[in-house]
């Protein structure tokens, strides 16, 4: 059971930020303002011929530093509350990593592993067209998130090209390359936060190579992640998906856990470890964890009991103010969402620049300036947190708030 809603939750991280960097009232407010929402129930035909009714949101947050970013999230949990902290997260990310972004967030109350490719594509259809008037490359980009993916964007890409009467690639980003997707950007997620990982490793004098890794949740993030690490040395000693656990103290092998994932979208007609229920995963001693599923998943009541070295936190928003509290005594490290995470939309910024410019770029080059642009974040991060002895979250908000707020101080408040 959850101790916070996670707007509570946005906003209490931003507190702590706010603590460090004694801001006024005035300053906390104009933070914790959340811009837009557009809320929206639409009706889709079934493949039976019964009509069902859907309900979507996407949510602005913040367009002060540029154009709104975030994905869409398909999933029967979407409430209004989550798009409202996943949008301010994706604020503080884009700032963080200092992109020429706001922060959005998105998603569709549905389960997408019930409904077929035609359904789902008609409910992306209509969803895109009742949220056409604020979508736009210079308003808001959409991103793939949970249960959405490149072929989603691609539906949004045409249905909002459709309407505008032309073909407009700079609307969405991690679309097929086809359409004009940047390289990279599939991996670009989960590459990050092995990069992150690294870089905390080598922060402390400490090599990847050897250590044992757990990892929560095997869609994008979670299997790339995996992938990269397994890579850099580290072995995966288990991983979940929402149903299913797997343990192997030997190390699992990430690509065949991939094709088999690849092939029936799920990670329980794998054979070869020891399968148990998806939160068993936790119990297991490691040197890392990676939650990479949704948010409010290292909670008061379980953070007590991680027998791990450190959380990196491939989702969003998966440990809560009170867990990382606990922790903290714990002596357990938390590398935020924000930092870890942020390969996706750095790509995805790169994405929107070559769509912009009609120029596409190699993936050697696209994986580099990824990787030069994470370091630097991490350096900074890592600074701010040895300097002012504070967690690495609240370090993390220091830098991206001190961003946000020099804007305000050009731009004033209108009128
Ligand atoms: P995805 O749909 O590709 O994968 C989600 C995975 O989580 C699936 O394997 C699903 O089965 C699993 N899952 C769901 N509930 C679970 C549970 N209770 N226990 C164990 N596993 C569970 O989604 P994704 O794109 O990988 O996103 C995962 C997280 O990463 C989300 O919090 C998302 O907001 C965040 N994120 C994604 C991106 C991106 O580029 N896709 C970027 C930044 C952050």
């Amino acid at each position: 059971m959850a101790e916070f809603s996670v707007v509570e939750m946005a906003m209490r991280q931003i507190d702590r930020g706010a603590e460090a960097l004694k801001l006024s009232e005035n300053q906390i407010r104009l933070l914790k303002c959340s811009k837009r929402i557009l809320r929206t129930t639409f009706p889709v035909e079934m493949d039976d011929g019964t009509i069902r009714l859907f309900t979507g949101f996407r949510c602005q947050y913040s367009d002060i530093r540029g154009p709104t970013k975030g994905g869409v999230r398909y999933h029967p949990n979407v409430s209004e509350e989550e798009v409202i902290a996943l949008a301010a997260w994706m604020t503080w990310k884009c700032a963080l990593v200092d992109l020429p972004y706001g922060g959005a967030k998105g998603g569709v109350i549905c389960d997408p592993l019930k409904l077929s490719e035609r359904e789902l594509e008609h409910i992306t259809r209509r969803f895109t067209a009742e949220i056409m008037p604020i979508l736009g490359p210079d308003k808001d980009i959409p991103a793939p998130d949970v249960f959405t993916t490149s072929k989603t964007m691609a539906w949004m890409m045409d249905t909002f090209s459709m309407f505008a009467g032309y073909t407009e690639p700079a609307v969405v980003t991690g679309k097929p390359e086809v359409l004009g997707g940047s390289k990279g950007r599939k991996e670009a997620t989960g590459r990050g936060v092995a990069i992150i990982t690294r870089e905390f490793y080598r922060a402390q004098g400490k090599k990847l190579d050897g250590c044992t890794v757990i990892i929560q949740g095997f869609g994008n993030v979670g299997s790339h992640a995996a992938l990269f690490l397994s890579l850099m040395g580290a072995k995966i000693i288990a991983v979940s998906d929402q149903n299913t656990g797997l343990i192997d103290k030997n190390g699992l092998n990430i690509q065949e856990l991939m094709n088999c994932t690849d092939r029936n979208r799920c990670l329980e007609p794998y054979i070869g470890a020891t399968h148990t229920k998806p939160d068993d995963i936790f119990d297991v001693k490691a040197d890392i964890l990676i939650p990479a599923a949704l948010e409010n998943q290292i909670r008061k009541d379980n953070a007590d009991s991680f027998q791990v070295g450190a959380i990196v936190e491939g989702a969003n928003g998966p440990v809560t103010p009170d867990a990382d509290e606990i922790l903290e005594q714990k002596g357990i490290h938390v590398i935020p969402d924000i930092l870890a995470n942020a390969g996706g939309v750095i790509v995805s910024h790169y994405e929107w620049a070559q769509a912009l410019s009609g120029l596409y770029w190699e993936e050697t080059e696209v994986n580099e300036k990824l990787e030069k642009k994470l370091v630097s974040s991490f350096n900074e991060v890592w600074r701010r947190s040895q300097n002012l002895k504070i967690p690495l979250r609240t370090a993390a908000y220091v830098v991206a708030i001190a961003r946000i707020l020099e804007v305000y101080k050009y731009r004033g408040i209108f009128p």
